[in-house]
């Protein structure tokens, strides 16, 4: 499924290509995402014509809504959202342990309130498999536990002793035609509990594997371990994927230490609130500062945005609450992250990308709430 054409020779980074059910996809990737059968507020035209490879859909909240019945008449998520390329699947898991209400533990799933209307629902490894059979995704997940980062120990050891279990359950599950299933790697930022759950994992042969327990409001350099952690352990010849990741720098730094996939809700997410990425760093675009700034969100971007409104524009439109304005900004995040996740690829593949990924980060200021986060690992 995967085919590593290329390792960079200074850094980690990797180039290479996944073969699914409906098409190619070059990696390093940036996978938008469309949790409720929609990535929002872009639509399936907006999306190819930025040069989205792969986007993502989740099964927790399609399974509460519009509930599976109605997926199955629609022949399948492609179908029902008229997306043709690939799609990956979340498992639901992290949305169980993140979102539901009053649940159980128990051997073979979790008990669980739905967040919408509290009815009581069942989610383990083989529901998950099956939904995501019904959702016809190209890659699926693992159904795992996901923990918070700062869970005690003990509590860390136990979710992965499940996500072993449940892996393996997941592995035995009926599949939709040419679907691929990804195993995932928990274990927070302890080494140990990383390795062991990698080395139980891999030899289970999945098609590619995951870094989870990531972006769960841990601090940069904690994510940064879990991730070095987690690398060494896994097969070069499958792909690897950091799960919820992560700002551009953040992405290109993953990059460098060897992992092929990324899937954020950032873009879209800061959209909504007048956040803008360039290049050099994110910037509130409602601030005072623009208001007669007649320039593009970020020069050079051939972004529709970029191409047609000014910041003043942009900035009137999110202060007066007027749908373009957060579409428009949206639209200029999301094409930002595949653009540079492009430019990475023909940098590995010109054997430049050490330069790139040096240049990129030099450039690129981190918001406030990181760079205190880098303070405190090296004041420790
Ligand atoms: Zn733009």
């Amino acid at each position: 499924m995967f085919e590593l054409l290329k390792t960079d020779f200074q850094t980690k980074a990797r180039l290479g290509k996944l073969t699914t059910a409906h098409g190619v996809v070059e990696t390093p990737v940036y996978m938008p995402v469309g949790t409720q059968a929609s990535v929002k507020a872009l639509d399936p035209r907006e999306l190819l014509e930025m040069g989205t490879q792969i986007i993502l859909g989740n099964t927790y909240h399609l399974n509460l809504r519009p509930g599976l019945d109605i997926i199955r008449v629609a022949n399948g998520l492609h179908k029902f959202m008229n997306w043709e390329k690939p799609i990956l699947t979340d498992s639901g898991g992290f949305q169980v342990f993140s979102l539901a209400k009053i649940r159980k533990i128990k051997p073979h799933g979790v008990e669980f309130r739905s967040h919408l209307d509290g009815s009581l629902l069942f989610l383990g490894p083989k529901e998950a498999m099956d939904i995501q059979r019904v959702l016809g995704s190209d890659i699926a997940m693992v159904f795992d536990e996901c923990p918070p980062h700062d869970a005690p120990a003990r509590e860390q050891r136990l979710a992965v002793e499940r996500t072993i279990r449940w892996a393996r359950e997941c592995r035995e599950q009926p599949r939709a035609d040419g679907q691929k299933v990804f195993g995932i790697v928990q274990g927070g930022s302890n080494a140990a509990l990383r390795e062991e759950c990698a080395k139980a994992i891999v030899p289970m042969e999945f098609d590619g594997y995951a870094i989870g327990g990531v972006s769960v409001g841990e601090p940069e350099p904690e994510m940064l371990k879990a991730i070095e952690f987690t690398v060494p352990h896994l097969p070069a010849h499958k792909a690897r994927y950091a799960m919820g990741l992560g700002t551009p720098a953040q992405m290109i730094e993953l990059i460098a230490r060897g992992v092929d996939m990324f899937d954020c809700v950032l873009p879209t997410r800061v959209a909504r609130n007048g956040t803008a990425f360039t290049r050099r760093g994110a910037f509130g675009i409602k601030g005072g500062a623009y208001k007669a700034d007649f320039r593009p969100i970020e020069d050079n971007c051939d972004c529709f945005a970029c191409k047609n409104f000014t910041r003043a524009y942009l900035r009137h439109l999110l202060n007066a609450n007027e749908i373009l304005g957060l579409r428009m900004v949206s639209v200029h995040n999301s094409h930002l992250f595949l653009k540079i996740m492009a430019e990475v690829r023909a940098a590995i593949a010109a054997g430049t990308f050490a330069e790139f990924y040096r240049e990129f980060i030099t450039n690129y200021t981190p918001s406030q709430k990181i760079l205190a986060q880098r303070r405190r690992e090296t004041e420790r």
